[in-house]
C-alpha cells in the first residue's frame, strides 16, 4: 500500500459562533491542508498518482477559501443552520471534495485522510466515516 501526501496553504478569516472564547471574534489564519491518498499499484512511471495532479486537485478545492471570510461560504450554510468553519469542518468538507475529484482521476486511488492545520501547533485530522 502506498500513501501520498500533498501540502497546500491558504489564508482566510473566520469566527466561531457559539464559542465562549477568543475565537468567537473575527480573526485569521494561514491554514495548511494535508491531503493523503492511498492505493496499491504504481503506473509505468512508478507513481501511484502524479504529485502535480494531486496538488492541482487540492488547489482547485481550496481556491474558494483563499482570502475570504469562511463563515459566509455556501459550504458552511448547513440545512439546520450555519456550520462553524473549524479545522474539523474544513477537513470534512475537503475530504468529500477530494473523494469526488479522485473518482474522476480513476480507480485505484482513494482518499485516506485530510489534516487541516490552523496554526503550526494545532490541527484536525479527518479519515472519513
Ligand atoms: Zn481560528
Amino acid at each position: 500500500m502506498f500513501e501520498l501526501t500533498v501540502k497546500r496553504r491558504f489564508a482566510a478569516a473566520h469566527k466561531l459562533e457559539g464559542y465562549d472564547g477568543k475565537c468567537s471574534a473575527l480573526h485569521g489564519h494561514t491554514w495548511t491542508v494535508e491531503v493523503t491518498v492511498a492505493g496499491r499499484r504504481t503506473d509505468q512511471c512508478g507513481m501511484l498518482v502524479d504529485f502535480k495532479i494531486l496538488k492541482e486537485m487540492v488547489d482547485g478545492i481550496i481556491r474558494q477559501f483563499d482570502h475570504v471570510y469562511l463563515n459566509d461560504l455556501e459550504c458552511f450554510q448547513g440545512p439546520g443552520g450555519k456550520i462553524n468553519p473549524t479545522a474539523e469542518n474544513l477537513a470534512v468538507y475537503i475530504y468529500g471534495e477530494v473523494k469526488g475529484a479522485l473518482s474522476k482521476i480513476g480507480p485505484g486511488v482513494s482518499p485516506l485522510a485530510v489534516r487541516v492545520w490552523e496554526s503550526p501547533d494545532a490541527s484536525a485530522l479527518y479519515r472519513g466515516d
